[in-house]
């Protein structure tokens, strides 16, 4: 009898449905190489690899991990199993565009993927797992209060320890975690259904009945005799949000700008120039991130427990950081945010944001620049080891090479400016940022510009394109247009 082809899945779910546990039997049972991305990338971290290396250089200078980044750790991960074995990836991928790039992957790996799986479990459920849970201080282990408490109210079985309550498990965070997952992962399952290649399996009930379901779905799979999701079975699973959608409102006018540009495109300095041009705060979403970290916000120390736990910050800290700052009196009249959305799900939950402000999206501004023109421009990027200045090999090259003009340091190029891993961030950037710009041109909110042309002049553009985008039919401008 010969070998069965391995199987290669994807298994999906919300936090709290267990997909930990049962991948984990999953794969013993399927003979798969089996990744979770959070252990993946913390492995990264700890055992110091190329990718882990660069990973922490981001996480050293309090800014957020690039997708990419993971995304090339889940590759690297591929390459690396023994190829007889088949693949489990846990959570991954959330989003379309990663999953986009990840048939692709497989494809380059001569693989294919057989399902995704799907482990449903309803938001009330998740809430109710979550903020039961408890977890003990030294060993780990997990309890919950009404499910599986201890013996000792607060105290470990195993250990003897202090229990404790995650910050990111009360029901605040939960509901903004569910919200998350759920616009990103409801396209991806539309995508497999679609694709014929969508299983649902109830993840509700007991941990054996739940294994056995899936035990069955991976046995139907490996014998070619599986059922897979209809649009009826998905539409079944679509359930409305557990926070009411706003009712419909007159949005106030206000000029709310989003800047989009690639890696390199110069959209951090014309941010800079329309903030004063437009007497409008300009909203980076690096530099936000290491406010809240530094003043050691709510946010900022629930961002730092991932941080420390070696894990990614999640999509909803940082979305509920950009509400938080877009809420600010400084931002009544507008903004100009910079490096969010990133995707089109971020897209969505700025929508939302803004909805609950009762304002509205003014203009989305797209500074276009070719992959060639950014892979020259960011490989040629020098920064002094000492006073951080700039410089650029043939744009703005130092009097001395290799050396500082304002202090003598040492100069650098930062290792994610190297031309593999400006490919790597390029391929990204446009698998998450085309649909984006797609979506912001039906919406009629897209103005593009040429990126390719002096400062001033994209400057001189860009108020020109904005000049009629107010609600009110003109924007007022602090000083004159150049
Ligand atoms: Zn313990
Ligand atoms: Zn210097």
């Amino acid at each position: 009898m010969s070998r069965p082809t391995p199987l290669n899945i994807a298994l999906l779910g919300p936090t709290g449905a267990g997909k930990g546990t049962h991948a984990a039997s999953l794969s013993a049972r399927f003979h798969l190489n089996h990744v979770a991305t959070g252990d993946l990338f913390r492995d990264n971290l700890e055992s110091g690899t190329p990718l882990g290396r660069l990973a922490k250089k981001y996480m050293d200078v309090e800014e957020l991990v690039p997708d990419e980044v993971v995304d090339a750790m889940v590759e690297e991960w591929c390459q690396r199993v023994p190829k007889e074995r088949g693949l489990l990836f846990d959570g991954f991928p959330r989003t379309n565009a990663q999953a986009r790039y990840f048939e692709a992957m497989l494809q380059r790996l001569g693989r294919t993927l057989d399902a995704v799986i799907y482990l449903d479990v309803p938001d009330p459920e998740v809430l109710r797992r979550l903020e039961g849970r408890r977890i003990c201080h030294r060993c780990q282990q997990p309890y919950h209060l009404t499910a599986n408490p201890p013996r000792l109210a607060g105290r470990c079985d195993e250990c003897g320890a202090e229990l404790y309550h995650r910050a990111d498990d009360t029901a605040e965070r939960v509901t903004a975690r569910l919200r998350v997952f759920h616009r990103a992962t409801d396209p991806v399952l539309d995508h497999f259904t679609a694709a014929g290649r969508l299983i649902i399996v109830s993840g509700e009930g007991s941990l054996n009945a739940v294994e056995d379901r899936l035990i069955r779905a991976c046995e139907g799979l490996r014998n070619r005799a599986y059922g897979f999701a209809t649009a009826r079975d998905r539409a079944e699973i679509a359930r409305p949000p557990l926070t009411s959608p706003m009712a419909a409102h007159v949005a106030r006018a206000t000029r709310d700008l989003v800047l989009l540009g690639g890696p390199g495109s110069g959209k951090g300095t014309q941010a800079v120039r329309l903030s004063t041009k437009l007497a409008l705060p300009h909203i980076a979403t690096g530099d936000l991130f290491r406010e809240n970290l530094r003043q050691a916000t709510e946010l900022g120390r629930l961002a730092k427990t991932y941080m420390d736990r070696g894990d990614l910050v999640p999509d909803d800290v940082t979305e509920a950081m950009v509400a938080e700052r877009l809420g600010r009196p400084d931002a009544r009249e507008g903004f100009i945010l910079d490096g969010f959305p990133r995707t089109r799900p971020q897209a969505q939950a700025l929508t939302e944001m803004l909805t609950r402000l009762k304002r509205r999206l003014t203009a989305v501004v797209l500074i276009n620049v070719s992959d060639q023109t950014l892979v020259d421009r960011i490989s040629g990027r020098l920064i002094c080891r000492s006073c951080q200045a700039p410089y650029h090999a043939t744009f703005k090259p130092p009097h001395q090479a290799g050396v500082c003009d304002a202090c003598g340091g040492e100069l650098y190029q930062r290792s994610d400016d190297n031309p593999a891993t400006v490919g790597a961030r390029l391929v990204t950037y446009h698998h998450q940022t085309e649909p984006l710009i797609a979506y912001y041109r039906g919406l009629g909110l897209l103005r593009e510009i040429d990126g390719e042309q002096p400062v001033d002049e994209i400057t001189r553009q860009l108020l020109v394109a904005l000049r009629d985008l107010s609600p009110r039919g003109a924007f007022a401008i602090a000083g004159a247009v150049p």
